[in-house]
């Protein structure tokens, strides 16, 4: 169904700092979102709601029913499905607003892909959950002087900071290092959806802000909010740390992709193979590993259980091992029946 723009935007366009103008520009606005689970999930949703003209969402990630207490854009058909879910988000938006043009990317974000996948666009939005992609965006936006928006939650709390290259600090302003030692995850603290809505309400109007160019209003700080204990602080980021690695000393490390380990994902025991670049046909493999497990695919994804693993594989090799966080059990898995 055809909806005119002047109706579908009315009550944001009355809103004064925005007006027909302001709409206009979201219309023709370029952002990729990098990840899509909670917060990406609640991004994607306001932003292509409010008429961001384009939107490419990266993810790696395929939809489980453990997701859908958070993640606003999926449902229980898609966990049934095991559908990726950037394939998902790019259906669910297609059914609110079809004038975004929505980009689905299902890839994990490497040094090998960064500058094609956040190729064209004026913003990025981390959605992500981890420090490592986030330092990879940090040092792609920086090395381009792109702005992005950091977004996280966990348990009850979230955070959210702008990086304005050249203005604010940067993420390696910030934290210098990856918080070492025991990282509170999903898994360990758990989430409350409403801390996710949170902070990734405050991300998504400070991206309209800088869409529309109301500059002068973007906030320049890292503020945190725990909607359970009531406590919210803010820090200045204001200027950008001298001696920064990334900002003051260009030395983006994390784009040369030094020691990228395999990585084990947030809270579900499972360990991701990312080594390979080779085409899988799904067919194929599902007759060959019939024997030995249960397996099923569709388009997306293929799924073989073999007990105590699920391994998760996508159409170019990659793979979610769940089961283990034992990086060579994992290994060995993919490579006696996938290939090595
Ligand atoms: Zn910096």
């Amino acid at each position: 169904m055809a909806i005119a723009s002047d109706e579908r935007y009315s009550r944001q366009m009355i809103f004064r700092e925005i007006g027909p103008e302001g709409q206009a520009r979201l219309a023709q606005s370029r952002v990729a979102l990098v990840g899509c689970g909670a917060t990406g999930s609640a991004l994607a949703g306001l932003l292509a709601r409010a008429g961001v003209g384009f939107l490419r969402i990266i993810d790696r990630d395929y939809v489980e029913p453990s997701n859908l207490q958070r993640q606003t854009l999926f449902d229980e058909a898609d966990a049934g499905e095991s559908l990726p879910k950037a394939i998902a988000a790019a259906r669910k938006i297609a059914g609110f607003n079809s004038e975004v043009d929505v980009e689905a990317h299902v890839a994990d974000l490497t040094p090998a892909n960064v500058s094609e996948l956040l190729s064209e666009v004026q913003l990025i939005m981390d959605g992500t959950d981890n420090f490592e992609t986030r330092y990879l965006i940090n040092d792609h936006a920086v090395s381009l002087g792109l702005p992005w928006i950091y977004t996280a939650a966990v348990g009850s709390y979230g955070v959210a900071m702008n990086i304005l290259p050249g203005e604010t600090a940067c993420l390696a302003c910030i934290f210098p290092d990856s918080p070492g030692g025991v990282v509170e995850t999903c898994d360990t603290s758990g989430i409350l959806n409403s801390a996710v809505n949170v902070v990734a309400s405050i991300s998504a109007t400070e991206a309209l802000k800088l869409l529309v160019g109301a500059c002068t209003r973007l906030r320049r700080t890292l503020v945190s909010y725990d909607v359970w204990t009531n406590e919210h602080a803010e820090v200045s980021t204001g200027r950008p740390r001298q001696g920064c690695r990334c900002c003051d000393q260009r030395d983006f490390v994390h784009l040369a992709g030094e020691g990228r380990p395999h990585i084990t994902l947030c809270g579900r025991n499972s360990v991701q193979i990312h080594e390979r670049q080779r085409p899988i046909d799904f067919q194929e493999l599902t007759l060959r590993l019939s024997p030995h497990g249960q397996v099923r695919h569709n388009d997306f994804v293929l799924k073989f259980w073999r007990e105590p693993y699920e391994m998760t594989l996508f159409p170019d090799g990659r793979a979610i091992i769940k089961g283990t966080t034992d990086t060579a059990v994992a290994r060995s898995l993919y490579a006696r029946f996938v290939g090595s």
